[in-house]
C-alpha cells in the first residue's frame, strides 16, 4: 500500500449535502459545495446571514439532530464543539455517508484537498493531513506555472473531444494528436482568446491527420547512471515518449523517470544476455514508429560511443522515419569525474583513447602498439573479461608493468567502487574483489591523481 487516501472527484450536482456549523468555516465549506452545484442543508443554532440568503441553501436553525442526515449524500462538520463533531461523524459513518470534520482527521472518512481550480481542469493537493502548509505551498507554486486561462483550453478540448474521437479512431494516435494540439499554435490561440482561429486550425489538423500524427524515434543517451547527469532534452523527451525501449545499462532510477503510462520494453544487453539481438531491436524501433508512436530509445552513456546507435538510425533513415539523437555523458567522462581521475593532464597525458575490450573469439583485436604509447590515457569499455590479456599485452608491447590502472564499477551510481593497482597487480586484485558489471578500465599516469584529488570528491569511495 502506498497511498493513504484514494483521490476521487465527487459529482454533487443537485445532491443534498449537509454542513453542520453556521459560522465562518461552515459558510466557507458550504460555499465550496455550492460552487460544485450541490444543494446544501446548513444546521446550526446561528447561521451566517449571507449564507442563509443564498439559493440552494436550506437553513435549519437548530442544534444538530440525527434526522438532519436524512437524504444526505455527504457531510461536513464544522462546529467548534468536538462532541458535536464527533456525534456527526459517528452517525454519518454508521449510515455509510462520507463525512469530513474540519481540522480533525481522526473523525474523517474523507478529507478535503487544497484545490487549484481551472475548471473544467481541476488539481487537488493533499498531504493526507501530514502538512497542510506544505500542501498549500505546493499549490502556490503550481498556481504560478499554470495560467488561469488553462480553464479555456480544457473547455475548448472538451467541446471537440467527441469529434476528434470519431475522426482519429486509433487511441495512441489520438493521444499524440491532442498532445500536438496542446503543444502547438492551436493552444496558443485559445490561450490568447482567439477561439475562432483555434477552431479553424484544429479542423485543418483533423483533415491532415495522417501527416501530423507520425511516429518518431528519440535516440537518447541516459548517461552512466546518476539521474542528475541527464540532459534537459533527454528529460523532456523521456516525458513525451509513449514507448520506451531500454537496455541493461540504463539505471533503474532513470527508467523510472520516463512517463508513467509509457509502455516499457526491455531489450537486455549484458554480455551473454542479449534479450534481443541488435537486428531485431532495429526492426522493433521501425515497427513501433510506424504505428504512429513516439519511441524513446534509451541507451546508457552516449548513443554514439560503443552504443551501436549508428546502426539503429541507419535502419530508421532507410525507412524514412524521423528521429533525433540526444548525446549523453559517456561512461568515461562520468566515471572520470566521479572517481577523481582526470582523463588528461599536462603532466601525465596529452591524449585519451576510448577502446572496446569486447572479446571476439576469446582474443582482443586491438592496436597494441598504439595503446602502449607513453603520455596518454587509455579507457577500455567492456574490458573486464579481458583484463588479464589487456595487462599482459600492454606489458608485452613495452608499457612498464608499474603503470597505474583502475577499474571502476557502477560509475556515478551509489554502488560505485574503484579498484586501483598496476598492470602487474590489478588482475590479482580483480580476481579477489570481483568487481560487478558494468565496469570501466582506465590505464595511465592520471590514475595516481586520484589520491591527490580524493579529499574534494565526496562521491568517490
Ligand atoms: N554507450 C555507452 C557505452 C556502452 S558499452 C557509453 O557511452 O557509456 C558498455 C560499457 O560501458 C560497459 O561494459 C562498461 O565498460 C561501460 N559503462 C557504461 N556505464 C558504466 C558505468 N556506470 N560504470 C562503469 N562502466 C560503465
Amino acid at each position: 500500500m502506498t497511498m493513504d487516501f484514494l483521490p476521487i472527484f465527487a459529482n454533487v450536482k443537485n445532491k443534498l449535502c449537509l454542513v453542520v456549523g453556521g459560522c465562518t468555516v461552515g459558510a466557507r465549506k458550504a460555499g465550496v459545495l455550492l460552487d460544485a452545484g450541490a444543494r446544501v442543508r446548513v444546521v446550526a443554532p446561528e447561521i451566517d446571514e449571507a449564507l442563509q440568503a443564498q439559493a440552494n441553501v436550506e437553513a435549519v436553525l437548530a442544534r444538530f439532530e440525527p434526522q438532519h442526515l436524512e437524504g444526505v449524500m455527504l457531510v461536513i462538520a464544522a462546529t467548534n464543539d468536538r462532541e458535536v463533531n464527533k456525534q456527526v461523524s459517528e452517525l454519518a459513518q454508521a449510515r455509510n455517508i462520507p463525512v469530513n470534520v474540519v481540522d480533525d482527521p481522526e473523525l474523517c472518512s474523507f478529507i478535503m484537498p487544497a484545490i487549484m481550480d481551472r475548471s473544467p481542469l481541476m488539481v487537488a493537493f493533499s498531504s493526507g493531513g501530514a502538512s497542510p502548509v506544505l500542501t498549500r505551498m505546493m499549490r502556490g507554486k503550481l498556481e504560478t506555472v499554470i495560467p488561469q486561462n488553462y480553464s479555456n483550453l480544457a473547455g475548448f478540448a472538451g467541446r471537440f473531444r467527441e469529434e476528434v474521437k470519431q475522426r482519429v479512431t486509433n487511441p495512441a494516435k489520438r493521444r499524440i494528436f491532442w498532445e500536438n494540439v496542446f503543444d502547438g499554435v492551436v493552444a496558443e490561440k485559445v490561450l490568447t482568446g482567439d477561439e475562432a482561429s483555434a477552431e479553424a486550425m484544429l479542423g485543418q489538423m483533423l483533415a491532415d491527420e495522417d501527416n501530423i500524427v507520425r511516429g518518431e524515434v528519440y535516440l537518447v543517451g541516459a548517461g552512466p547512471g546518476d539521474p542528475d547527469l541527464l540532459t534537459f532534452r533527454a528529460l523532456r523527451l523521456m516525458q513525451k515518449a509513449d514507448v520506451v525501449v531500454y537496455d541493461a545499462l540504463v539505471s533503474k532510477p532513470i527508467v523510472e523517470m520516463t512517463r508513467r503510462d509509457a509502455e516499457r520494453v526491455y531489450v537486455g544487453k549484458r554480455r551473454a544476455d542479449h534479450a534481443l539481438p541488435q537486428e531485431e531491436i532495429n526492426l522493433l524501433l521501425v515497427r513501433l514508429a510506424k504505428e504512429g508512436r513516439r519511441v524513446l530509445r534509451l541507451k546508457g552513456g552516449d548513443p554514439f560511443i560503443f552504443g551501436r546507435g549508428g546502426e539503429e538510425i541507419e535502419t530508421l533513415a532507410a525507412e524514412g522515419i524521423p528521429f533525433q539523437v540526444v548525446p549523453g555523458i559517456t561512461a568515461a567522462a562520468g566515471v572520470a569525474s566521479y572517481a577523481g581521475i582526470p582523463l588528461t593532464h599536462r603532466d601525465h597525458a596529452q591524449s585519451c583513447l576510448f577502446v572496446t575490450g569486447h572479446l571476439r573469439d576469446g582474443s582482443m583485436n586491438l592496436d597494441w602498439e598504439q595503446l602502449a604509447r607513453p603520455r596518454q590515457t587509455v579507457v577500455v569499455y567492456m574490458g573486464l573479461h579481458g583484463l588479464d590479456i589487456l595487462c599482459a599485452k600492454l606489458i608485452e608491447h613495452g608499457m612498464p608493468d608499474t603503470t597505474p590502472i583502475a577499474i571502476v564499477q557502477h560509475g556515478t551510481q551509489p554502488t560505485q567502487r574503484v579498484f586501483t593497482g598496476t598492470l602487474a597487480t590489478l588482475p590479482g586484485i580483480a580476481e579477489r574483489e570481483k568487481p560487478q558489471a558494468p565496469t570501466l578500465i582506465i590505464v595511465g599516469g592520471v590514475v595516481t591523481l586520484r589520491e591527490k584529488l580524493a579529499w574534494f570528491h565526496p562521491q568517490q569511495n
